[in-house]
């Protein structure tokens, strides 16, 4: 199977070209010709299976005919909605170099930067847009933004907009949106609430199921560390005197705790940045390209930052915590292994984290393997709970679990 069985026009085949890909991924296979018929998708899908070419192909092919045919407009014909800032981007990325030879306007517009540039480019026409809820909703209140000529709409990652709270922000751009359009809905793991979601705006839809959330992609290698709390510091700065560790995403669980983190190996002359909401997009966007092109060799992340973060090559993860949501692991550690590539993925346990550990035991139906004889072994290095533990464990993990994981 290649690119041209699936219906792709030759300026599309010539970017994939220039772009080194060869064979299309699962989800492209399946979605590319869906998508060219006009169908409505339920794609459940995690990052790293190629579901933005999935989504962005089709879309390009499908509104470049338009252009051919002489039906244009300055009108916006189609819309990716994205929960974070760095998928915004990355998504625009995509269309950019996809769409290299197809002579479409594309706009990623999200928060945390002036709309200055951002209004500027709307006025000169887009075709194609990106967008974060917020900034959206924000543009369209401003009359910037009008979704009255919406052909494609794009959900992506729908479970992560219902964890980050976007659920009513989506509900009220789909609100705007032509009841007559195509709909391509994307999410990693289909909650009841998504499920729900997914059935108030699509129309018999072609359904794809990819790689099931709980799969952990067989090329990651884990490992699973029991160390204490207050080692875990020192166990990084050992593991990362090891050369072999080319690259490292970082997780942990607080933007304090990235921060700390990153200061500590700063001192000990790694090349390190952090992360996180609250960093400036400017500041977030550097770092990331940074790590991108080996100028650094970590970079320390909290989950809302990294989401979706596509680095080629990156040799590992590391969560200096685990997740509240075991899932989260999941998406995590896909950071590493991408596209058939090794990685590993390295986890720390403390006591206090035994639990959690636990939960995503069970949800990837495996258990992570132990390293065993570190140099900051923690004395009780199994999964085994504290006896008698002094407060009842929720008390313990104050804080840690958030709504999301209670309504689990
Ligand atoms: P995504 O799941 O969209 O985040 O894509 C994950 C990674 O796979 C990105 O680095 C893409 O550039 C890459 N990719 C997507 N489709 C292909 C393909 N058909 N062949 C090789 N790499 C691909």
């Amino acid at each position: 199977m290649d690119f041209k069985n699936l219906g792709l026009n030759a300026s599309l085949l010539k970017a994939l070209q220039s772009q080194g890909y060869t064979q299309p991924t699962p989800i492209q296979q399946q979605a590319i010709p869906a998508v060219l018929q006009n169908k409505d998708l339920l794609a459940c899908a995690q990052t790293g299976t190629g579901k933005t070419a999935a989504f962005a192909l089709p879309i390009i092919q499908l509104l470049h005919q338009q252009k051919e045919t002489g039906k244009t407009s300055r009108a916006i014909k189609a819309l990716v909605l994205t929960p974070t800032r760095e998928l915004d981007i990355q998504i625009e990325e995509s269309f950019k170099a996809y769409g290299a030879y197809a002579g479409l306007k594309h706009l990623a517009v999200y928060g945390g930067v002036s709309k200055f540039h951002q209004v500027r480019s709307l006025q000169q026409g887009v075709d194609i847009l990106i967008a974060t809820p917020g900034r959206l909703l924000d543009l369209i209140m401003q009359r910037h933004i009008s979704l009255q000529q919406i052909e494609i709409f794009v959900l992506d990652e729908a479970d992560r907009m219902l964890d980050m709270g976007f659920i009513t922000d989506v509900q009220k751009v789909v609100a705007k949106l032509p009841a007559k359009r195509q709909t391509l809905f994307f999410s990693a793991t289909m909650p009841p609430e998504i499920v729900r979601l997914s059935q108030s705006m699509l129309h018999n839809p072609f359904k794809i199921e990819i790689t099931p959330v709980s799969s952990t992609a067989e090329t990651v290698e884990q490992a699973v560390y029991f160390v204490e709390k207050a080692d875990k510091r020192s166990l990084l700065i050992h593991l990362l005197k090891n050369n072999e560790i080319e690259s490292a995403l970082v997780f942990t669980e607080t933007k304090f705790g990235a921060d700390k983190l990153c200061n500590a190996l700063h001192r000990e002359n790694i090349k390190v940045q952090a992360i996180h909401g609250n960093k400036s997009q400017s500041e977030r966007q550097k770092a990331l390209n940074n790590f991108k092109n080996k100028d650094l060799r970590v970079l320390v992340a909290t989950d809302i930052a990294a989401r979706g973060i596509d680095i080629e090559s990156l040799s590992h993860v590391i969560n200096f915590e685990l997740p509240n949501i075991p899932e989260t692991y999941v998406h995590r550690i896909g950071r590493t292994g991408r596209a058939g590539a090794s990685g590993k993925a390295i986890s720390f346990c403390g006591m206090e984290e035994k639990m959690l550990l636990r939960d995503i035991h069970k949800l990837i139906a495996q258990s992570i393997p132990v390293m065993q004889n570190h140099p900051f072994q923690m004395a009780d290095a199994s999964l085994s709970l504290p006896a008698r533990p002094a407060m009842p464990y929720r008390s313990l993990n104050k804080g840690r679990r958030d709504k999301t994981f209670r309504q689990r």
